[in-house]
């Protein structure tokens, strides 16, 4: 298949491009759109071939369900069985913005999009470009991010056009993702309300409108070999780059006292500004040690340059996870196939 690339930086300038990508959607076909977390491939959630072929062009998992992106709050309506105040009280709050909602299906919900659940995963995305389609296409967009199944998530158009090309109809360039870890996404379906994916809307920050809600356990935990995993999404190998990487839990002095008995090939994923302290090895930087936000902005960024150097294995330094670095631990963990060692941590570390 033929693969477009459109160029959207402006909802009225590019509207012409708009118009093709939303005609390419109400036809069933597959569109990658930028989004403010990561990008999405996205298209008619209530087709049923339409999100089979997501799950295809992918090569993702056929249970693994597919999040339902809307413009505006109300079009969930026809998509549920009943919208409880909980969900306008989040919707109030957190929307637009990188938060996703789960509630039980109607039937208007293909199991194609569910993944076979009784319950359909909601989002409103506060991109422009994104919602700007959801309407133009006059439909909700299932749109799982648009990377191949197992790679980091795409920040940028030009991951999705490495990973994507020939595989989809069409790819919207918007530009780079702000936050650039994916959706926090959170179930409506149990009493206590629960995260099942940590994301950029805080486990605080939700407290202030659901104030018993708790992190699921398999948010940071290895879920057991044949566990049911509350969020399909948690037992598959996810964002994980081809080199074997650790993550290393101790101070700066301890890191880098580490990596002086290790082999020189041997890479360093590591904070801005830390990479003279390596002598010799390779590094990669995601963000600043103090600043979270700029973690998660620039993690799956350099995921993907740890596989561009070639680099066969990789030590990663974490900080303690607190708020949006909860987001950024739990895709540390995955990409490590959680892996860790702790070489002492004290609370003043720096
Ligand atoms: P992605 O679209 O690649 O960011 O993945 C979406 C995530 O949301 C996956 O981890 C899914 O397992 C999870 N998810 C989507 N819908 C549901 C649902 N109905 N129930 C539980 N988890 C869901
Ligand atoms: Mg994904």
């Amino acid at each position: 298949m033929e693969t477009s690339i459109y160029r959207v930086f402006d909802i009225e300038q590019d509207a012409a491009a708009l118009d093709r990508a939303a005609a390419l959607l109400r036809a069933g076909r597959l569109v990658v759109i930028p989004t403010e977390t990561v990008y999405g491939l996205a298209a008619d959630a209530l087709n049923p071939s339409a999100a089979s072929a997501i799950y295809a062009a992918k090569g993702r998992p056929s249970d693994n369900p597919l999040i339902v992106h809307i413009a505006d709050p109300e079009q969930a309506r026809p998509l549920v069985k009943r919208l409880p105040d909980a969900y306008f009280a989040l919707a109030e709050r957190f929307w637009p913005g990188p938060m996703t909602v789960i509630l039980e299906k109607s039937a208007r919900v293909p199991y194609e999009t569910s993944g076979g659940l009784e319950t359909v995963a909601l989002r409103m995305p506060s991109h422009p470009v994104a919602r700007e389609l959801i309407r133009r296409a006059g439909t909700p967009l299932a749109a799982p991010s648009a990377n191949l199944s197992g790679s980091p998530s795409p920040t940028c158009a030009g991951h999705c056009i490495q990973d994507l090309t020939g595989r989809v109809d069409a790819i919207i360039d918007g530009g780079s993702c702000t936050v650039g870890v994916e959706s926090t996404v959170l179930t409506l379906c149990t009493d206590p309300p629960a995260i099942l994916r940590p994301g950029a809307v805080t486990l605080e920050m939700l407290r202030e409108v659901l104030p018993d809600i708790r992190l699921d356990p398999g948010v940071f935990a290895h879920l057991p070999d044949g566990a049911k995993a509350a969020s399909p999404g948690m037992k598959y190998r996810h964002y994980a780059p081809k080199a074997r990487v650790v993550l290393l839990w101790g101070t700066l002095v301890q890191f880098a006292a580490y990596l002086e008995a290790q082999p020189p090939g041997c890479g360093v994923l590591c904070f801005e500004g830390e990479q003279a302290r390596f002598g010799g090895h390779p590094c990669v930087t995601y963000g600043r040690r103090d600043d979270p936000v700029s973690q998660a902005q620039a993690l799956f960024g350099a995921l993907r340059r740890i596989d561009e150097l070639g680099l066969t294995s990789v030590y990663a330094r974490v900080d303690s996870p607190d708020g949006v670095g909860q987001a950024v631990y739990n895709r540390l963990l995955r990409a490590a196939g959680f892996t860790e060692i702790r070489l002492g941590w004290e609370e003043s570390a720096t």
